[in-house]
């Protein structure tokens, strides 16, 4: 791309908003007196500019928050009580509330490229969730979650179980599709997540699937990835979360399915045994 195209001058006012927005959050080695400027150069390695900018900041974010994320705790009369130990409590709002606050959202650069906001569908008292990432381009232009080839390995999954898709709840950490569907920074996902976590209040789901890392790490705020998470159950706020891997991954790597296949007997066999109880 020639350096004074009109695209590039939009990445650079973006990358200049969203570095002041990050020095005004208090995130330490971002600005134009650290290197990161002359790192945004594109490079063979990467495929776009965009894919450039969220390699650089991504870490540095991720860092800090980490460091907050893994020495939060809470002072009590018993010693330090664990981060995890906060519950759910019903709102009173309802997904409408949500969606009309969320309006035609501009909060987050991800606003500019979008052609729709894609919100959380299907059953409002879902016992299962499944959380992915952020809209593809098929999800952006029907406004729908998981439409595309990947959505429809996970219909398959879903079916997979015994049930059907209608009866399951499906959302994305963000609602605004990434250029050149790069995950959403640190800073993308928090703008949006809340959205996401008010909607979980109002279902209080008995079990979460995440689908991939970025439904993992910022859900649950998890630092090990996928990798070594998934299979095993986690806690959101008293939430069973099964991390496992994203349908995408299974397209590009259908060796992987007998894993996803293994995570989500547990996941059956956890709200078969709930509903005999
Ligand atoms: N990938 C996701 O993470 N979410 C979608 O809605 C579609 C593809």
């Amino acid at each position: 791309m020639p350096s004074d195209s009109p695209d590039l001058l939009q990445l650079i006012n973006e990358t200049r908003k969203y570095i002041n927005h990050l020095q005004q959050l208090g995130v330490d080695g971002v600005g134009k007196n650290s290197t990161t400027f002359e790192r945004l150069q594109p490079r063979e390695t990467v495929n776009t500019p965009e894919r450039a900018l969220h390699e650089i900041i991504e870490p540095i974010v991720r860092a800090k928050v980490a460091a907050q994320v893994t020495t939060a705790s809470v002072d009590s009369l018993f010693g330090e009580l664990a981060v995890g130990a906060e519950r759910l409590c019903p709102s009173g709002e309802s997904f409408e509330d949500i969606h009309q606050e969320i309006g035609d959202c501009t909060r987050c650069p991800l606003h500019l490229r979008r052609t729709n906001v894609v919100h959380t569908e299907g059953n409002r008292k879902a016992r299962l969730m499944f959380v992915g990432e952020a809209p593809g381009a098929d999800e952006d232009m029907q406004s729908r979650p998981f439409v595309g080839r990947a959505g429809q390995l996970l219909t398959k999954i879903i079916e997979a179980i015994g049930l059907k898709r209608e009866e399951v709840l499906i959302g994305n950490v963000n609602r605004c599709r990434p250029p050149g569907n790069r995950p959403p920074t640190f800073e993308e996902a928090s703008m949006c997540k809340p959205f996401l976590e008010r909607e979980i209040a109002i279902v209080q789901p008995e079990v979460i699937v995440t689908l991939g890392n970025t439904a993992l790490q910022n859900l649950l705020g998890a630092t090990q990835g996928i990798t070594k998470l998934r299979g095993k159950f986690q806690d959101y706020k008293g939430i069973r979360v099964m991390p496992t891997y994203h349908p995408a991954y299974l397209l590009r790597d259908p060796s992987k399915k007998r894993e996803v296949w293994e995570d989500l007997k547990k996941v059956r066999d956890h709200l078969d045994n709930k509903k005999s109880s």
